[in-house]
C-alpha cells in the first residue's frame, strides 16, 4: 500500500496534456466569452497599428506640405483610434480577469471537493498548511498564466501582425531585415523558460512546506515556550526562508534575463533602421512619413514582443502549480465502496471483529490478528497499555482505515459490504479531540442532522447534560462558539460533542474517553451524559476511567495489536492476570 506521495520535487513533464485539459476542463464551458474576448483584443490591436500607420499621412501631407485640409480629420481620426483602443481594452480587460478568477474558482471547487472525501491517511501525509497554499498561492500562479496567454495569444499576437503589417506596408525590404529580431530574441527566451519552469516547482514546494511548519508552530505555541524552543524553531523557518529566497531571487533573475537580451538585439535592429532608412530617405526613394510610420511601428511592437517572451516564463510558473494540482485531485480515496454496496439501517448491532490486521501506511503494525465480539447492545470496554492498538480499533469500524487482512463486521455483513454514508450514519464517534466549528451551539450540536427539529435539539442538550449551561451563556442556543466566540471549557466542549452523538441517535457508539482530567464536576456531568447517550446503543469505548471499565459488559485487554484477556472486572480480577495488575496500578493513580 503505496501513499501517493505529493511532497516530492515535481517531474517536469510536457505542458501541451497540461495546457490541453485546463483548456478542455476550465475554458471550454466560457467559449462565447472568449470569443468576445478575442474580438475586442483585435478591435484594440487594429487601433495600435493604425496609430502606427497614421503618422505617415500626419508628417508627410499635413507637416511636410502644409495642408491645413487634413489636419482636423486626421485629428479626429485619431481621437477616434484612441477612444476606440480604449472602450476596447477596458472591455477585454475586464472579461478576462473575471474569467481568469472564474477558473480558479473552479479549480478551488474541484480541490476541496476531492479532498474532503480523501482518505483520512492522506491528511497524516502532509500539513494542513502545505494544503491551504495550494488554495491560496498556487491559484494565483494558475491565474496569472491563464489571464496572461489568453492577453498573450489574443492581444499581444494580434498586435505584432498589425504593426508588422504597417511595416510591411511602409517598406518590406527594411520590415523583413528587421524582423529576423523576433524570433532570434523569441529562441534565446524560450531556453530561460525551462529552467524557470523547474526553479519556481522547487520555490513553490517550499512555500508549502513553509506553510505547514508555520501551521505547526503557531498551534504548537505552547509545545514550543514549554520547552524553550522559540530560537530553535526561528532557525527551522529561517532555513527554510532562506531557501525560498535564493530560488525566488534565481527565478527574478531568469525571468528579467529575457529583457536585456531583447534590448540589445532590438538596438541592432534600430541601428540598420536609422541607417539604412534615412539614406533613403536623402536619396528621396522614400518619404520621411513612411520612415517615421516604420520607425513607429517597430518601437510599438517592442512591448508586444516582450510581453510575448514573458509570456512563456509566467505560463511555466502556472504549469508548475497545475501540474500539481492536477497530481492532487487525480489521487482516488483508496476506501471506496462496492458498487452495489448495501445500505446499513441497523437496530441494535453486533459488531466482530475477526483476525483483522491492521499496518498504517509507515509501516507500523497496529493491530496483529485482533478477534473480539461486541453484542447488541452491550458496553464494551477496550483497555491495555498506550500504544496496543485501541484507538486504532476505533477509527477500522467508521472505515477511516480500512483493514490489511482479516475481517469487521456489523450483524455478519462484512463492513466493505456497506455504503460509506449508510456505514458511518450508523455509528457516532466521540472522541477526545473535539471539534467545535465557528457556529453557534445549536448549528454546532445540529451538525450532521439536518432538519433536526428545535425540540429535538433542547432534549438532546438536556440528556447531554448540558441545557444548564447553554442557557447561562449570552445568547444561549444562538451564542457564537469556536474561534471567533465564547470559548467553552473542556468538560462543555466535551457535553457538546455528546449533545450532537445524542441527536445523531445512531445505533452504534465509538467512545474514545478523555485522558486529560477534567475537574471532578465536570467529570461527573460528562460521566452522567455519557451513560445517557450509551444506554440501548452497542457501544465500544477505550477506556481510562475506572468507572468506566467497572461498568462495561465485557472488559477487552489490549496489548501489542491483540487481544490478551476478556470477561468481566470480577472475572478479570479472579483470574489474577494482566488486568488484575492494571487495575492494581489504576487504582493506585485514582488514590
Ligand atoms: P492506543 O490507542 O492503544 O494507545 P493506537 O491504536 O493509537 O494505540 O496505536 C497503535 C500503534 O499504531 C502505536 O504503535 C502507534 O504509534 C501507531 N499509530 C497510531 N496512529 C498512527 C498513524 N496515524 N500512523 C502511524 N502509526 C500510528
Amino acid at each position: 500500500m503505496n501513499q501517493p506521495n505529493n511532497q516530492s520535487l515535481p517531474k517536469i513533464t510536457s505542458s501541451w496534456p497540461l495546457v490541453r485539459r485546463v483548456a478542455k476542463t476550465y475554458l471550454k464551458k466560457h467559449l462565447s466569452k472568449l470569443f468576445l474576448i478575442l474580438f475586442l483584443m483585435l478591435l484594440s490591436a487594429a487601433a495600435t497599428g493604425a496609430m502606427a500607420k497614421m503618422l505617415e499621412p500626419i508628417i508627410d501631407k499635413v507637416f511636410a506640405i502644409n495642408n491645413s485640409k487634413y489636419l482636423w480629420s486626421v485629428a479626429a481620426i485619431a481621437f477616434f483610434v484612441f477612444m476606440l483602443r480604449g472602450v476596447a481594452t477596458y472591455g477585454h480587460t475586464v472579461m478576462l480577469n473575471s474569467l481568469g478568477q472564474a477558473v480558479v474558482s473552479d479549480m478551488q471547487r474541484d480541490m476541496f471537493g476531492h479532498l474532503i472525501y480523501a482518505d483520512v491517511s492522506y491528511f497524516h501525509g502532509q500539513h494542513s498548511g502545505q494544503l491551504m497554499s495550494r488554495f491560496i498561492s498556487d491559484t494565483v500562479l494558475i491565474r496569472s498564466a491563464v489571464t496572461e496567454s489568453l492577453t498573450g495569444i489574443g492581444k499581444n499576437t494580434f498586435t505584432l501582425i498589425f504593426l508588422i503589417g504597417v511595416m510591411f506596408y511602409q517598406d518590406y525590404k527594411l520590415a523583413f531585415a528587421s524582423i529576423l529580431v523576433f524570433p532570434a530574441a523569441a529562441i534565446a527566451v524560450a531556453r530561460l523558460g525551462k529552467k524557470l519552469r523547474k526553479t519556481s516547482a522547487n520555490a513553490q514546494v517550499e512555500t508549502g512546506m513553509l506553510a505547514g511548519m508555520l501551521g505547526q508552530a503557531f498551534q504548537g505555541n505552547k509545545h514550543i515556550k514549554s520547552y524553550g524552543t522559540e530560537e530553535f524553531e526561528k532557525r527551522r523557518i529561517n532555513v527554510v526562508v532562506d531557501k525560498i529566497l535564493k530560488l525566488m531571487n534565481k527565478t527574478y533573475r531568469t525571468s528579467a534575463a529575457a529583457t536585456p537580451m531583447a534590448e540589445v538585439l532590438s538596438g541592432v535592429a534600430i541601428v540598420v533602421i536609422i541607417i539604412y532608412g534615412g539614406t533613403q530617405v536623402m536619396a528621396g526613394t522614400t518619404t520621411a512619413g513612411k520612415l517615421f510610420s516604420f520607425i513607429a511601428a517597430f518601437l510599438m511592437a517592442y512591448e508586444p514582443m516582450k510581453r510575448l517572451a514573458r509570456l512563456n516564463n509566467v505560463m511555466q510558473m502556472g504549469l508548475a502549480a497545475i501540474e500539481r494540482l492536477f497530481r492532487m485531485i487525480d489521487v482516488p480515496p483508496h476506501i471506496q465502496e462496492k458498487p452495489d454496496a448495501l445500505t446499513l439501517e441497523a437496530k441494535t448491532p453486533t459488531v466482530s471483529f475477526k483476525d483483522v490486521h491492521f499496518t498504517y501506511v509507515d509501516g507500523t503494525e497496529a493491530l496483529k490478528g485482533a478477534s473480539f465480539e461486541v453484542p447488541a447492545g452491550k458496553t464494551v470496554a477496550l483497555v491495555g497499555e498506550s500504544g496496543s492498538g485501541k484507538s486504532t480499533i476505533l477509527n477500522l469500524i467508521p472505515r477511516f482505515y480500512d483493514v490489511t487482512s482479516g475481517a469487521i463486521s456489523i450483524d455478519g455483513v462484512n463492513i466493505k459490504d456497506f455504503t460509506l454514508k449508510s456505514l458511518r450514519a450508523n455509528m457516532a464517534f466521540v472522541s477526545q479531540e473535539v471539534a467545535i466549528f465557528n457556529d453557534t451551539i445549536r448549528e454546532n450540536i445540529s451538525y450532521g442532522s439536518e432538519g433536526a427539529t428545535e425540540e429535538q435539539i433542547l432534549q438532546a442538550a438536556k440528556d447531554a447534560v448540558a441545557h444548564e449551561f447553554i442557557q447561562d451563556l449570552p445568547q444561549g442556543y444562538d451564542t457564537l462558539v469556536g474561534e471567533n466566540g465564547v470559548k467553552l471549557s473542556g468538560g462543555q466542549r466535551q457535553r457538546i460533542s455528546i449533545a450532537r452523538a445524542m441527536l445523531k441517535n445512531a445505533p452504534i457508539l465509538l467512545l474514545d474517553e478523555a485522558t486529560s482530567a477534567l475537574d471532578t464536576t465536570s467529570e461527573r456531568l460528562v460521566q452522567t451524559a455519557l451513560e445517557r447517550l450509551q444506554k440501548g446503543r452497542t457501544t465500544i469505548v477505550v477506556a481510562h476511567r475506572l468507572s468506566t471499565i467497572m461498568d462495561a459488559d465485557i472488559i477487552y485487554v489490549m496489548s501489542q495489536g491483540k487481544i490478551l484477556e476478556q470477561g468481566t472486572h470480577a472475572s478479570l480480577i479472579d483470574k489474577g492476570g494482566v488486568y488484575a495488575g492494571l487495575y492494581g496500578s489504576l487504582l493506585k493513580e485514582t488514590a
